[in-house]
């Protein structure tokens, strides 16, 4: 029982948040928010504790799923960046604002970027394709990412500085047309440069935020020097170009590891 004991911490601290929102914000959505990501992230623990080839991507469709359709499309609430900018402006803590300071912003000191790994609906369609090594070098594009978040931040601001008015209808269509952009230059970058995750390494604003607090991460993959034979497969299997042998903070791409444990899973030696 006690190979179990991870699920149940993670449902536990879902739950705890779960509660606190809801009594605090007085809205029981919080309550049932929470609890159903807490248990789609324990099942996919649960999964991967039993060997489940899937469990990563099982974690990713019930979430991203769940985020996109119901909270992005039904409940119409723009949780990519613009709808954090919007938020913010606003000077509400809702919606959008605690779901980046949670899964974005401060989460990534607990658990990196487990919410690219298992949970970002972006990621969740690009996984499907054809190239989930990258099958080329990495290119040096990372600063496009830091245009990409000027302008989210530049467009929501100047929405609100001109006084636009229906910026809930506004948000909404950003949140649509957004996500149609995403998907389309996410899969036109994963054929041009033969890597799935070529639109997080490059593009994505979202790591702007995500990586500075990850360089910092408690839970991260670390190599036992004493088991490790050199054989660079885990380098070779690596979505993000991690070079997980090296257990220094500063290891070469290191605020990039989205802890999918494809390294762990082809380690010969268990060394991960
Ligand atoms: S880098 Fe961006 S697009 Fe990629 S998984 Fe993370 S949040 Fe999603
Ligand atoms: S796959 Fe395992 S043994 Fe090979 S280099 Fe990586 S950590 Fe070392
Ligand atoms: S293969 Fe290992 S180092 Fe690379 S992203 Fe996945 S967990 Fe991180």
């Amino acid at each position: 029982m006690k190979k179990y004991t991870a699920p149940v911490i993670m449902l536990a601290v879902f739950e705890a948040l779960a509660v606190i929102l809801w009594l605090t914000k007085d809205n029981i959505f919080y309550l049932f928010n929470f609890s159903y990501i807490g248990c789609s992230i324990a099942l996919g623990i649960f999964l991967y504790i039993r060997e489940h080839r899937h469990a990563r991507r099982v974690v990713q469709l019930l979430v991203g799923l769940y985020m996109l359709i119901y909270l992005g499309l039904i409940n119409r609430e723009n949780m990519q960046i613009e709808g954090f900018w919007y938020y913010l402006f606003s000077g509400v803590f809702e919606a959008a604002t605690i779901h980046y300071a949670a899964a974005k912003i401060f989460g990534p000191v607990l658990f990196g970027r487990g919410w690219c790994g298992y949970a970002c609906w972006t990621a969740m369609v690009l996984d499907f394709l054809p190239y989930k090594v990258p099958a080329q070098p990495r290119k040096r594009l990372e600063w496009i990412r830091y245009i990409t978040f000027s302008l989210s931040f530049v467009f929501v601001a100047a929405l609100f500085f001109a006084h636009v008015g229906n910026l809930e209808e506004i948000m909404f269509r950003a949140f649509i047309i957004g996500n149609v952009l995403y998907y389309a230059v996410g899969i036109v970058l994963a054929f041009a440069f033969k890597d799935n995750r070529a639109f997080c390494k490059y593009l994505c604003p979202v790591t702007v935020f995500l990586k500075p607090a990850s360089y910092f991460a408690l839970l991260r993959v670390k190599c036992d020097k004493e088991k490790c034979v050199s054989c660079g497969k885990c380098r070779k299997v690596c979505p993000m170009d991690v070079d997980v042998t090296d257990n220094s903070r500063k290891r070469e791409n290191g605020t990039e590891c989205i802890l999918c444990m494809e390294c762990v899973k082809n380690c010969p030696k268990g060394a991960l």
